[in-house]
């Protein structure tokens, strides 16, 4: 049975010489014996030329689709020319592709990870429309795209980005819904007015933030100093002028003299204890250290300072607490400052306790040790507790400078923890007391995902 195409392509070879031939024989011009022989004729001839074509035209095809060589062997006239250039045509177009589509598909997922921001603006209407934008955009802009081109200082960056040569930078800060720091870059796509602009958004808000801490912290080291140091000067004046040969005023100014030198030298002090110990935060303890001793030599020797205060210290300790890996020396100085504390803004006369748990429980699941150190003091306001390990930060500066507070106890406390791979946690109700919980992991290198210090509040009444 004969193919479609084959009858096809016979019907269209033979058709035209049959119709010429009918009308010959219908006109008379040729004899019938010899019109049917020329039908015959042409049949067999259209119906043979027909099967090649059909079969190299087939043949041809498959060579195109595969782009392959092989089955060129045409009959067809000009057949196996056109063939190769066509293959020819194919092969570079097929390399190219070849090249083209993991590069497409690399760039495609550069844009799709992408962790900033990028957009693309077209001019519509004589204005720019966003009318791309990668993942990043989608999640921290979402529907607000359009509007972020509302804002002055991207607005007069897309004007000067439409004639710049280069990609033209801002900053911007954003203030709604979140407050947010930017970094905006806009690129032109290609020389010409009304060319397509990409514009690159990078978030920050925390470096601007860490920088912001950086400039307060430095701000408020020199005013922390600068405070005793204005005395110290001020007095060092009134002993060598109007005070000069005074005994008496002498020996009073030289008290607070040499108090105010105490505290620059205490500030100084937990400035490089905070520094170092933020210079090794990263590198978890090696030592063995036993806790329960650490604890009964810190006791030991804030005895005066209990004394002073009329506080009684109620040290319950766990029998056969484990040893666990960690720095005693910054141990020692987290539990000092924790109990100085507790003792400083304690009740006069009142019991600070301290008091051991083993964990897991069901609060923190990882084997360790939770030392509470709990004071039935004012306690702390709710809005104050998160900010307690910032640097300076004091809820009472009056009553912290009184006691002799330099404000930075509690962040040294925060970053030796840290370093330990523990937690901190404050919890206080305001006219009960305030305990401040520290969880030291007994295997600081399994902890490296809990390195963030936790702040809690619970009010109790
Ligand atoms: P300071 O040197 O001022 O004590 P810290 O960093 O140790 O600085 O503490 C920061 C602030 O936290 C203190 O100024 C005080 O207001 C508050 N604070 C710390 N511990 C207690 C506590 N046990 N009870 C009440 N307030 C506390």
């Amino acid at each position: 049975m004969p193919s479609r195409p084959v009858i096809t392509i016979t019907v269209w070879l033979g058709a035209i010489p049959a119709l010429a031939i009918v009308a010959l024989l219908v006109s008379g011009v040729v004899h019938p014996r010899l019109g049917v022989i020329g039908l015959i004729g042409t049949a067999l001839w259209s119906a043979g030329a027909g099967l090649i074509l059909a079969r190299d035209l087939a043949a041809f095809r498959r060579s195109i689709e595969d782009a392959s060589l092989d089955q060129l062997h045409f009959i067809t006239p000009g057949l196996n020319t056109l063939a190769l250039n066509a293959i020819r045509a194919i092969t570079v177009e097929r390399d190219k592709l070849n090249r083209l589509v993991p590069a497409a598909a690399a760039n495609q997922a550069l844009l799709d990870r992408l962790p900033d921001a990028l957009f693309r603006l077209d001019r519509e209407g004589g204005a720019r429309r966003v009318v791309w934008q990668n993942p990043s955009a989608e999640g921290a802009f979402g529907a607000d795209a359009q509007a972020l081109l509302r804002h002055p200082g991207l607005r007069a960056a897309i004007v000067e980005a439409e004639m710049a040569e280069q990609p033209v930078r801002v900053s911007i800060g954003l203030a709604a819904p979140v407050p947010r720091d930017l970094d905006a870059v806009l690129i032109r796509a290609a020389d010409g007015p009304g060319a397509p602009l990409f514009l690159l958004l990078s978030d920050r808000t925390r470096e601007r933030g860490l920088d912001r801490m950086r400039q307060d912290f430095v701000a408020n080291a020199s005013h922390e100093l600068r405070t005793p140091l204005t005395s110290l000067i001020g007095f060092i004046e009134t002993l060598r002028g109007p005070a000069a040969g005074d005994a008496e005023a002498s020996q009073q100014f030289l008290g607070i003299m040499a108090e105010q030198a105490d505290r620059m030298q205490r500030i100084i002090a937990d400035l490089l204890s905070l520094s170092r110990i933020e210079m090794m935060e990263h590198q978890p303890p090696e030592q063995r250290v036993s806790i329960a001793r650490v604890l009964k030599e810190v006791a030991g020797f804030m005895a005066p300072l209990l004394d002073r205060q009329e506080t009684r210290l109620e040290l319950a300790l766990l029998d056969g607490l484990p040893d666990l890996r960690g720095d005693a020396g910054q141990l020692t100085q987290v539990f000092t400052n924790l109990l100085d504390n507790a003792i400083k803004y304690g009740k006069r006369g009142g019991t600070v306790k301290i008091e051991t748990t083993l964990t897991p429980t069901e609060q923190l699941p990882l084997p360790g040790i939770l030392i509470d150190v709990i004071d039935d003091g004012l306690g702390i306001a709710r809005e104050h507790i998160p900010r307690l390990t910032e640097r300076f930060y004091r809820v009472d500066k009056g009553r912290s400078r009184t006691v002799g507070g330099t404000g930075l106890g509690l962040a040294i406390v925060k970053h030796a923890v840290s370093r330990h791979r523990g937690r901190f946690m404050i919890e206080s109700s305001e006219n009960i007391g305030t305990k401040c919980r520290v969880w030291l992991p007994l295997a600081p290198e399994a902890e490296k995902g809990l390195t963030d210090t936790q702040m809690m509040v619970t009010r109790k009444g």
